[in-house]
């Protein structure tokens, strides 16, 4: 099955990888130093939801919308759950933000977001939504050879030593996006080596992630975590059962303050069977 996450908007996938992406950048925010944030695979900023894209809306009742009004939320999830009120009217849920918005509402005044978007007309509307921000840079172009292209980053006369890259594929190819992604990494880490590398993957049947896993623990990256939510029981090959962050050099304590939250999603969007995964593939020394 070809399924386009583009199109999920708050889904149970976009809440784990929104939820990770936003604790990410607050552990960065701890330094006042400044940081650097690519975004390989942007998408437009923003997704209504509702109106004619009332498919939108079903995907979001299965995810975010079952978050809100709940009491007692870990902190990682009652700060992503102000992100997603920070861009809707009060009360109400209009639109959806995406990770390049998430990210630059959380940017202060001397970090910067590189935001790469391959689609024309999506990479339209990300800079239509970031034209006065000159935090934000669009570029319409491969994410891939962005990494290439703008690491390690630099601005005017401050370079960065700090950072997160955030590669997150529509998984169009299938298999073949993890080769693509594994050299993204071996390059980026020999160009960025103290970047924490975030990286979206789709739980299908999760035995057939393995040998993915494998290679990404034998990058050159001090660390490796997953973080994963699945759904239901990933019995079936056509389905997206799940979801999972693979993460190299993630802040230090990131674990931590993410573990509270993987239950509470489990319990909140999950099916029978759900289940939830927090696991080093390599531990740092
Ligand atoms: N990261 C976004 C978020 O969390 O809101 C969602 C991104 S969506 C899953 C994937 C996006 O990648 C799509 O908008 C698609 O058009 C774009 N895309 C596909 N191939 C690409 C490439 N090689 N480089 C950059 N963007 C690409």
């Amino acid at each position: 099955m070809n399924y386009r996450h583009a199109f999920h908007a708050g889904n149970h996938a976009d809440v784990l990888k929104h939820v990770a992406l936003l604790a990410l950048l607050d552990a960065l925010k701890a330094k006042d130093s400044p940081f650097f944030v690519l975004d390989t695979h942007a998408g437009r900023g923003r997704y209504l939801l509702g109106g004619e894209e009332s498919r939108k809306t079903a995907e979001a009742e299965t995810g975010v919308l079952k978050l809100f009004g709940q009491a007692g939320l870990p902190d990682v999830l009652k700060r992503y759950l102000r992100a997603v009120e920070a861009d809707n009217p009060v009360g109400a849920l209009v639109a959806y933000p995406g990770s390049p918005l998430l990210a630059a509402q959380a940017l202060r005044e001397h970090d910067r977001l590189a935001a790469c978007e391959l689609q024309p007309e999506e990479a339209a509307e990300l800079k239509a939504l970031f034209a006065r921000d000159p935090r934000v840079a669009v570029h319409a172009r491969d994410g891939y050879a962005a990494i290439k292209a703008l690491l390690p980053p630099k601005a005017r006369d401050t370079k960065f030593a700090r950072g997160l890259v955030l590669i997150d594929p529509p998984y169009e190819a299938q298999d073949a996006e993890y080769p693509r992604i594994l050299a993204a990494l071996e390059e980026g880490l020999a160009r960025w080596p103290n970047a924490t590398w975030a990286v979206w993957y789709p739980i299908k049947q999760r035995r057939s992630l393995l040998p993915f896993f494998r290679k990404a623990a034998a990058l050159p990256a001090k660390s490796a975590l997953v973080a994963e939510l699945q759904v239901r029981p990933d019995d079936s090959p056509l389905r997206l059962n799940g979801s999972g962050m693979l993460l190299l050099n993630p802040p230090w304590r990131f674990d931590a303050a993410l573990a509270p939250a993987l239950p509470v999603l489990r319990d909140a969007v999950g099916e029978t069977g759900a289940s939830t995964r927090l696991e080093w593939l390599k531990a740092s020394s």
